[in-house]
């Protein structure tokens, strides 16, 4: 069925052969594969063997990258990938690893025609059709208790991508509906926009209070809580673009969370992974797969 590329992809799983202890190291440490069972993990295997002989790693700014590094961001980039296929990564090639942030210049005009420069540190990057841009130190930041996960956010982007611009809506498989889709992003969106912002008005209330001497009406450790609480990362409130990366990184990170606050956006998501977390497996019964 797949003829040379099937040829192609049995040689390179031969040539590029992963040694066992690495592969294991590295399986140990990746979290967010920990809901795999073996027939999977041997599936995510030859992606990730895949993946390391298709994609230039290229260290940046002083690094030096070795084996286990590459396979950790590998492996963290293909658990999203296990039902959809290593094509879903074909237009681009390389990934860029920093030591930590970088910093990106961008020029953007005002409307009075003025170009502003700015000079912005980022944990990752994804770049339309171009690389994937990654600083080290935040790949081993990675929390499931905020959820946080710069790997597993900029491949979303890049799956985001496939069709066009990163808006939050990936291709969709036969059988999923788009306007289902829109409806449990968009209603999530606007709800965690609200909880982030009703966050950011009661903090400045509690800093105006204790300029004034006065007592808070929440405490610092009180609003710390609310803020450990989110389902997501406050940064998904920017668009609908980085609402769907950050929910990505739920998804695979706290996936109870994710579902307890926005069960409709989970099950969007394991629609579109094909991948049930929260059951502790790939391809959940509970989840039709249609158009496989
Ligand atoms: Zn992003």
């Amino acid at each position: 069925m797949f003829g040379f590329g099937g040829w192609f992809r049995r040689r390179a799983l031969t040539r590029a052969a992963i040694e066992e202890d690495s592969w294991q190291r590295a399986l140990e440490r990746c979290r967010v594969a920990s809901h795999l069972d073996a027939a999977a993990i041997a599936r995510l295997r030859d992606l990730v063997t895949l993946f390391v002989d298709s994609k230039q790693f290229t260290a940046a700014g002083g690094l030096e990258l070795d084996e286990a590094m590459r396979l950790a961001i590998a492996l963290q980039a293909c658990v999203p990938i296990l039902e959809l296929g290593i094509d879903s990564y074909a237009p681009w090639a390389e990934v860029i690893v920093y030591p930590d942030e970088f910093i990106v210049e961008r020029e953007h005009v005002d409307e009075a025609g003025v170009v502003h420069s700015v000079r912005e540190p980022l944990s990752g990057e994804s770049w339309a059709g171009g690389p994937v841009i990654l600083s080290w130190a935040d790949v081993e930041a990675s929390n499931p208790d905020e959820p946080y996960n710069v790997v597993l956010h900029e491949f979303a982007h890049k799956l985001d991508m496939l069709d066009g611009e990163a808006d939050g809506i990936p291709p969709l498989h036969a059988g999923m509906s788009r306007a289902s889709w829109h409806a449990a992003f968009s209603e999530a969106f606007d709800d965690f926009v609200d909880r982030v912002e009703r966050l950011e008005r009661l903090e400045h209330r509690a800093a105006g209070s204790r300029r004034r001497g006065r007592s808070a009406e929440v405490d610092a450790a009180s609003l710390d809580a609310q803020w450990a609480a989110l389902p997501l990362d406050p940064y998904a409130c920017k668009d609908a673009g980085e609402f769907f990366a950050c929910a990505s990184e739920a998804f695979f990170e706290a996936p109870g969370r994710l579902d307890a606050v926005y069960p409709a956006v989970y099950r969007q998501l394991a629609d579109f992974y094909r991948q049930h977390p929260l059951a502790g497996g790939a391809q959940g019964s509970t989840f039709p797969v249609p158009g496989r």
